[in-house]
C-alpha cells in the first residue's frame, strides 16, 4: 500500500526523524492558512499524488510569499499532472504539501528495500540525489552504496556511518545523517515497510540533515496490525477496478491489452498471460481469482474485467485442484446470464469435476469456446478478439 508524502512525513517526525515543517491542505484558502501558520520566509507548494517526478511536472513550486502561495496551489490543485510515473493519463491533484522551504546545500539518496536475493532488508545510498535514482543505477552504479542488514543487529551505527563517508556527507553533518538513517530504519522495520526512499535528503546551509521527499510503501499482508497506516489509504489514488477487486480478495491488476484473462494461481496466471502473448494477443489483466473461489467471486471477477472498457474477449483457465471445475463453470455461467456477456468467451478446465464443470457450460446455452489446453485456449480467444 502507498501513502502521500505528507503522510510519510508525518509517520517518520513521529520517529524523531527529521522533515521539515508542513501541513496538508485541501484548497487553496487552507493552502495560504498553512502557509501563514508555517511564517517562513520561503515557502513550497507540493502536489500530492502517488507518484514521484512531480518537480520536473510541475508540481513543486517554491513560494516567496502569500500571494505566490495563492497563485502556485490554484494553479496545481485539480491540474492532471503527467510524470514519469503516473502513466500518460495523468493524476488529477487534490490535495496539496505546504512545507517549510529550505536551503539547500547538497542533495542525496537514502532508500531501504526488502532484498529478495539476500532476504536482508538493505540500506542504498548516494551521492546523486534528487534524480531518478534508476538513471544513476544504469549509468554510474558505482555511485550507490548499499548496506545488507542483519536482522538480529538491525542497521549498526557503523554501517550508518560507512554509508554517510561513501556518499561525502560533510563532516559536521555525519552524526545527523548517521542518526536519520537508524531512523528511517527503525520506521521501516516497526511499520512494516516494503520501501523507504527518501529523495533527496539534504544538508542544509545551518547544518541540518532533513528529508526533502518521502516514499512510504507498505507490506499489506501486514496491515492487519498496522491499522493507523491502513487508515492512511486514498482510495481515489487506486485503480477503482483493483479496489473493488480488493474487497472480494482478488488480486488483480489492470493492463493495456484487450483480453480479459481470469485464473486461479499466480503461476497459472503469468503462464496465460505468456500464452496469449506467445499467440500475439495482448491481456488487459492479471487475476488470480484464489484457491476457494465461491461462486459470488467468479461472478464479482467477472463483473470486474468486463468494466473495463477495452476488453473484447474473455480467456478463463482454471486447474481444480482445491477449486472445483463445476463451482467455477456455475460462476462463468451466472456471471455471463447476469452481465448478458456478448464478448466472446473461451473456457478451458481442468482437474477436479472437470466434467461436470464442462457439462454446465454446454448446458447453459451460452455461446462458449471451450479449449481442451491452455495453448488451444489462448490461440481461440486472440483469434476470436480480432
Ligand atoms: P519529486 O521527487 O516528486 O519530484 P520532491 O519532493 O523530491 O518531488 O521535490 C523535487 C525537488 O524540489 C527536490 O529535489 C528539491 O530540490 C525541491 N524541494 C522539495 N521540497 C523542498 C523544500 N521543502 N524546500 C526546498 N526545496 C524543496
Ligand atoms: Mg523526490
Amino acid at each position: 500500500m502507498n501513502i502521500h508524502e505528507y503522510q510519510g512525513k508525518e509517520i517518520m517526525r513521529d520517529f524523531g526523524v527529521s522533515v521539515p515543517n508542513g501541513h496538508v491542505a485541501y484548497t487553496v484558502d487552507e493552502a495560504v492558512e498553512a502557509a501563514q501558520k508555517l511564517g517562513s520566509d520561503v515557502t513550497v507548494v507540493k502536489a500530492q499524488i502517488h507518484a514521484g517526478g512531480r518537480g520536473k511536472a510541475g508540481g513543486v513550486k517554491i513560494a516567496k510569499n502569500l500571494d505566490d502561495v495563492r497563485t502556485y496551489a490554484e494553479e496545481i490543485l485539480g491540474k492532471t499532472l503527467v510524470t514519469h510515473q503516473t502513466g500518460p493519463e495523468g493524476k488529477e491533484v487534490k490535495r496539496l504539501l505546504i512545507e517549510e522551504g529550505c536551503d539547500i546545500q547538497s542533495e542525496y539518496y537514502v532508500g531501504l528495500v526488502l532484498d529478495r536475493a539476500t532476504s536482508k532488508i538493505t540500506m542504498m545510498a548516494s551521492e546523486e540525489g534528487g534524480t531518478e535514482i534508476e538513471e544513476v543505477a544504469e549509468k554510474t552504479p558505482e555511485k550507490i552504496f548499499k548496506e545488507v542488514i542483519d536482522p538480529v543487529t538491525g542497521l549498526t551505527p557503523f554501517q550508518a556511518r560507512r554509508l554517510a563517508f561513501n556518499i561525502n556527507i560533510p563532516k559536521e553533518a555525519l552524526g545527523k545523517a548517521v542518526k536519520f538513517m537508524l531512523g528511517l530504519y527503525d520506521v521501516f522495520v516497526k511499520k512494516d515497510c516494503s520501501v523507504a526512499e527518501i529523495n533527496p535528503l539534504v544538508t542544509t546551509g545551518d547544518g541540518e540533515v532533513l528529508a526533502l521527499d518521502s516514499k512510504l510503501n507498505f507490506d499489506d499482508n501486514a496491515l492487519f496490525r498496522q491499522k493507523d497506516v491502513a487508515e492512511l489509504r486514498d482510495l481515489e489514488e487506486e485503480d477503482p477496478k483493483e479496489v473493488e477487486a480488493s474487497k472480494y480478495d482478488l488480486s488483480y491488476i489492470a493492463l493495456d491489452g484487450n483480453i480479459g484473462c481470469m485464473v486461479n494461481g499466480a503461476g497459472l496466471a503469468m503462464a496465460t498471460m505468456d500464452t496469449i502473448k506467445h499467440y500475439k494477443g495482448d491481456p488487459a489483466n492479471f487475476l488470480d481469482v484464489g484457491g476457494g473461489a465461491t461462486t459470488e467471486k467468479v461472478t464479482e471477477a467477472f463483473k470486474i474485467i468486463l468494466s473495463d472498457d477495452n476488453v473484447k474477449g474473455i480467456y478463463v483457465n482454471i486447474f481444480g485442484g482445491i477449486m472445483k471445475c463445476d463451482v467455477i463453470a456455475e460462476g462463468v455461467v451466472e456471471a455471463t446470464k447476469q452481465i448478458g456477456l456478448t464478448l466472446p468467451l473461451v473456457v478451458r478446465l481442468e482437474g477436479t469435476n472437470v466434467e461436470q464443470g464442462k457439462k454446465i457450460l454446454d448446458e447453459s446455452g451460452l455461446n462458449i469456446t471451450s479449449a481442451d489446453s491452455m495453448a488451444e485456449g489462448a490461440q481461440k480467444i486472440v483469434e476470436l478478439v480480432k
